[in-house]
């Protein structure tokens, strides 16, 4: 093993240059101790959780990445009593946490709240900075509090749900990042997360919001159905649509230990008896969606194609708007499953998600760029919308924005 990881090692897409110091801290002073030491010595900082949402360029990265060492989730209420009604559940993990570990974990002590989330791959840490979502939830609804390390103020902060201004595939956190060209804090946030308080509620059945899911589960929008089944579906479908990482990525000796080995094993398993369907391991190799949904003013939309989807949203400025979906703005500017920019392309569109850019083995960042700068032409020269992609990208000029 190197000396040191590359952001190849450590991300699920599988590319990205050299790094020149990696710490992986295991206490909490200690992670806030190397945050400040780069912060301190003006070095460019990654904090690093699942390497699941970033595409790192092919040079190498003239700074810090730290990963939390620490994956603890605890349960502050368990000695507290049942108050009359109240089913609320509280539990406590590190940022550095496998977030589908936590998903399991929750599911085990029979919590709603987050079964819809099952299989997201990354970690505690980040759910909040995007605020991921899938299949009808969303992780805002289920915070509590974020714990986090104000890099401007060099104070530890509880920032509470209202504080965190959660949107679609955004928050508080995600903003303080997301600033203009040569933004202090980026490619991680000011405000870096160090634990998340869930309220979970202490019931074993979730509620069906979602399409597909009920489609899956022969049930109905609005059906309560247990959440481990609730789980076991959306597994299914993630893996149909090869929404799964690749379980294989726990071999490489810069990821063992950052997911519970029972975790890896089961997801393991669940490839083998996919084998002969659809799903092939190199559609993991991902950043999972890699465009946001576009939404808009209701005005905007008017230009849209009639037979474009369309889904009604509160904006950003509160006004009403509307979301139509990248994969059909993709799939209809004539950037089909499977495409890739020539025939030598290690990059392409999955061959079962249209929104999923994929690393066919070995290929550059350069490559998976080339290909998301041509989407993103494409579809603004056929409909004249800027897709905006949703991973964090490092190390490359961006494309429109
Ligand atoms: C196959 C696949 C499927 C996916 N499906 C979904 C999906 O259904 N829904 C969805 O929303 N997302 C999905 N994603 C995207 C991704 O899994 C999530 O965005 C995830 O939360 C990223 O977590 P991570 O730990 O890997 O973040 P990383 O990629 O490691 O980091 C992403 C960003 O978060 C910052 N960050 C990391 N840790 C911290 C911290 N402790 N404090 C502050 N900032 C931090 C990093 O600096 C970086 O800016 C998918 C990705 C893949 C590969």
């Amino acid at each position: 093993m190197n000396a040191l990881p590359t952001f190849a090692d450590l991300t699920t897409i599988g590319v990205g240059g050299e790094i020149s110091r990696f710490i992986e801290p295991t206490t909490r002073v200690g992670f806030i101790e190397a945050i400040e030491d780069a912060d301190h010595d003006g070095m460019p900082l990654c904090v690093l959780g699942g390497g699941s949402n970033m595409l790192a360029g092919d040079e190498a990265f003239a700074g810090v990445v730290i990963r939390d060492a620490r994956r603890d989730i605890v349960v502050p209420d368990e000695a507290a009593p049942a108050e009359g009604s109240d089913t609320t559940v509280h539990l406590t993990a590190s940022a550095g946490s496998n977030w589908d570990d936590f998903v399991e974990f929750a599911i085990s002590l029979g919590l709603e709240g987050v079964e819809g989330l099952s299989g997201i791959p990354g970690t505690v840490g980040a759910s909040v900075v995007q605020n991921i979502g899938a299949y009808g939830q969303e992780v805002a609804t289920s915070v509590d509090s974020v714990e986090v390390w104000d890099r401007e103020d060099k104070v530890v902060r509880f920032m509470d749900r209202s504080h965190m201004e959660f949107g679609y595939r955004t928050s508080a956190l995600k903003r303080s990042m997301l600033t203009k060209r040569g933004a202090r804090f980026f490619p991680t946030p000011r405000f870096v997360v160090l634990s998340v308080t869930f309220a979970l509620r202490h019931r074993a059945m979730g509620e069906i919001s979602y399409a597909q899911l009920a489609r899956a589960l022969d049930s109905n929008i609005g059906d309560l159905m247990d959440t481990e089944l609730i789980r076991d579906a959306v597994l299914r479908v993630r893996a149909a649509k090869g929404m799964l990482e690749d379980p294989a990525r726990y071999d490489n000796a810069w990821m063992s230990g950052t997911r519970r080995d029972e975790s890896v094993a089961q997801a393991r398993k669940a490839v083998q008896e996919m084998t002969g369907i659809e799903a092939k391991v190199t559609d993991r190799h991902s950043c999972g969606s890699f465009f946001v949904n576009p939404q808009m003013h209701v005005d905007d939309a008017r230009s849209l194609p009639d037979d474009a989807p369309r889904f009604e949203v509160t904006l950003p400025d509160g006004q009403l708007g509307m979301k139509t979906s990248a994969a059909w703005l993709i799939d209809h500017a004539g950037f089909h499953r499977g495409y890739s920019v020539g025939r030598s392309s290690r990059a392409a569109l999955s061959s079962v998600h249209t929104l999923a850019l994929t690393n066919l083995g070995g290929a550059t960042a350069q490559e998976v760029w080339g290909l998301a700068n041509a989407i993103q032409r494409g579809v603004l020269d056929t409909f004249g919308i800027t897709l905006v992609p949703e991973p964090v990208v490092l190390g490359m000029k961006r494309c429109q924005e």
